[in-house]
Order: C-alpha cells, then structure tokens, then sequence
C-alpha cells in the first residue's frame, strides 16, 4: 500500500508503523507500549494474512480474483478449524486479520470466528461488497470488534452497478457504508482502476468529499481470476500516470483545506516512486523524509511471501490473494506459521530473497531498493517467470536510469520482456 497522504501531505496513520516502522510512525523510543509493537525492520514483518473465508458471493462482479458465485461450496474450513487457524496467527503474532471471500458476510459464522480472532488479540478487518449490510449487520459488525471495514466499488451508481453484476448494488453499498459510519465504525472504500472508471476520478473524488468518507484506497489491477481475462482492460502506462496525477493533486487538495482523510494506492509500489520523483522535481522538502519511508518499507521487497499472505477458502496458503494458482500447503494439515516459514519451497525461498532473484529492467533500475520490483505475480501472470519486471510499471527507462549499455546487457543476458501491447502508451 502507497499512502498518498502520508508521503505527500505528511499526514499520520494508524498503518503507519506497520508501513514506515519507528520514524513513520513518530515513535520514540521510550515509548515501549507502542515501540514494542512496531517492527524493527520491513524485513521482520509478520504477514498481514488474508482468509477468503467463503469463496461464495451475492454477485458477480466482473474482474473477482477468486471467481465467486452465489453457489455453496463444499469443503471449505469449518468453524472449528478457522478457530485453530485462528489461534495459530495469534501466535504468530501476524498484525492483522483480513476477512475477505467471496463475499464475507454470507458465511453464517463469520460473527463467531470475528469474536474468536478478536479474543485471541488478532486485529480483525472485513474486506465486503457491501451491499448485505443493514442496520442490523451493521450493529453486528461494530459489536464484534472489527478494526476496519473496507466497502468495494468500481464506480458511481452505473458504473459501479456494470462492474458488480447487479443492479442497485451501488445504492445498497452505500446503505451498508452509511450505516456503519453512523454507529462510528471505522470505514472506507475500496475502488479497483479500470480503463472504465479512471476518467471518472475526478467525480469519485467530489463523491468521497460529498459522503465525507474518511478513507479510499485505489487498487492496481492485478491479473488474476475473472480479472486474468479482462487485462485489456488494465489501464495503459500513460493512464496510470494520469490517474496519479488526478490523486496526487486531490489528495493535496483535501489536505490544503483541512479535510482529514487517507488516501491510498495498492497493489503497484511504482505509484510510490512516481510520488518521490514528483516531490523532488519541484525540490520538495519533503522528498528527503518520502525516501526515508520508502527505504524502510521498500515496496514490493517484503510484501507477497514476507509481509502480506493468503490463505484461502479450503486452508490452502498463497503468496499472496492474487496468486491461488500457487500454494504453499495447507492449514489442515500444518500450521500456517510452519508453512510460512519454510523456506524449502523454491517460490517461497525467491520471495524471501527478492533482490537476487530479479531478472528484467527491475534488476538495474535505480529506484529498486525503493519499489522492490512492485507485484511479482503480475510478472508471473505474463511472462511466466515470478522473478521478470512487472509489466505494470509505468516508468519510463529513462526514468528509471536504463542506459543503452544496460539495455545490451539486459539482451545479452536474455532478460528483455517485452510490456504486452495492450499496456503500452
Ligand atoms: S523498473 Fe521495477 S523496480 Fe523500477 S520502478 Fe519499475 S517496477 Fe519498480
């Protein structure tokens, strides 16, 4: 995750140790009671875990990495196997919890294993469609001690509408994000870039400040699920950029007139390099304190594999939720923290040790002890290597410090791949 208002406007979170460590977090030293709980490096993190909880859903939205449909099914974990998942990452002492699917709230003892987590001292966080939460639910929810509900749309009203397979389905997320913010539950949206919707940031810009949402997080496209046979419809390289431009300056803008909100980006740490090149062409003061945050968090370095973990709907542990076509092992069979930490799977050794497994452009790119190389699953996805450049990145090599004799070592090497078409310009 990228915060836009933290690196840009100099604004605190409540991730930011988890994300930036001691210095981002304003931390002092002795202050034990939160210093004790920030990790000494990105490199210690423990993972925060994603469980797909249910893979079934109300809808059907159109790029769902886990290919839900409102169907039952069978063999998922059961109530008391989640629950000795559950106290394994309390263990573990991962950070947090991120109930996810599917759609969450379908699954009829959700509340039970939330309760569970949330006894164990776990940090429980819901990742929702939205539209199943009545004032009712909503009570549920607040009660049971979730941390953080995010709420995913793609859109305002049709658009959104067009993404999830249903119509009304924006009204009735809106219903759900309206009732948890009047019970004070800490809430945000969750909005996935498309060639669709990116022109239309503008208005979802006026919408998160007409609705007074405190929270948005704009996530990348990442090729996987139904989302794999729509990557034409990831945005180009030249619409990321202007995405960034219309968040970056919105975000500014909130900060400008006392707004207090958090803005992020996810799933593509070139936005954070994108930021740092911004502020320092306009000889920031602030682009020396942006490295220092980027240099202790270094994107993509410790996230899939190291800081961020899957596990799905049947206990199976990925690398990350985009990556189910890759497990680890499953929770039935060993705890989670014994698969996590062994490194005898070649996969898992590599995202442990990503520096001297990148291959490509990332390999002698200048900002990679930055960035990290940003998704290895969306080079897998293309060019079927885990370790290849992330085709989503949208730096140009000139940008990146790519010289002509880097590019002859890079094909002497064999390590040129080529961006697919439909990303380019
Ligand atoms: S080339 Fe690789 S390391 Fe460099 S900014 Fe792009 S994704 Fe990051």
């Amino acid at each position: 995750m990228i915060d836009i208002t933290k690196l840009l406007c100099g604004e605190t979170s409540s991730g930011d140790a988890i994300r930036y460590g001691r210095a981002g977090a304003g931390v002092e030293s002795r202050d034990h009671s939160v210093s004790q709980r920030v990790p000494k490096s990105a490199a210690e993190r423990r993972p925060v875990t994603v469980w797909n909880i249910t893979r079934r859903c109300n809808l059907r939205c159109v790029h769902c990495y886990t290919d839900s449909r409102n169907i039952r099914y069978p063999d998922e974990l059961t109530t008391a196997e989640g629950k000795a998942f559950l106290a394994d990452l309390a263990e573990f002492e991962v950070p947090a919890v991120l109930f996810s699917g599917g759609e969450p709230l379908v699954r009829r003892d959700l509340f039970e294993l939330v309760s569970h987590a949330a006894g164990l001292g776990l940090r429980p966080t819901l990742s929702t469609n939205g539209t199943l939460i009545d004032k009712k639910t909503a009570a549920r929810i607040k009660e049971t001690g979730f941390t953080y509900v995010g709420i995913s749309l793609d859109g305002i009203g049709e658009v959104n509408d067009c993404f999830r397979g249903k119509k009304g389905a924006f009204e009735l997320a809106m219903r759900g994000f309206r009732n948890l913010v009047e019970l004070g539950q800490r809430v945000g949206l969750r909005l996935t870039l498309t060639r669709q919707n990116y022109q239309d940031l503008e208005k979802i810009f006026d919408f998160i400040e007409e609705e007074e949402i405190d929270r948005a997080c704009f996530y990348h496209l990442v090729y996987s699920g139904r989302g794999a046979s729509i990557a034409e419809s990831d945005l180009t390289h030249g619409q990321s950029r202007s995405a960034l431009e219309v968040i970056m300056r919105r975000t500014e803008d909130f900060h400008r007139r006392g707004l207090k909100k958090n803005i992020l980006t996810v799933d593509n740490h070139v936005d954070g390099i994108y930021l740092l090149r911004h502020l320092e062409q306009r000889n920031s003061p602030r682009a020396a304190k942006v490295r220092e945050l980027m240099e202790w968090n270094r994107g993509g370095t410790y996230s899939s594999g190291v800081g961020i973990a899957d596990v799905d709907f049947f206990g199976e542990v990925h690398p990350d939720q985009f990556w189910m076509h890759y497990s680890f092992g499953n929770v039935r069979k060993r705890k989670f923290s014994e698969i996590w930490t062994d490194t005898s799977d070649p996969l898992m050794t590599g995202l442990k040790n990503r520096p001297a497994m990148i291959r490509g452009r990332c390999r002698l790119c200048r900002y990679f002890q930055l960035c990290g190389g940003a998704m290895r699953v969306r080079a897998d996805r293309v060019y079927n290597d885990p370790f290849g450049p992330d085709p989503a990145c949208y730096l140009t090599d000139e940008e990146i410090g790519l010289s002509e004799e880097m590019k002859a070592e890079l094909t002497a090497a064999g390590e040129v791949y080529p961006v697919p078409e439909g990303l380019t310009g």
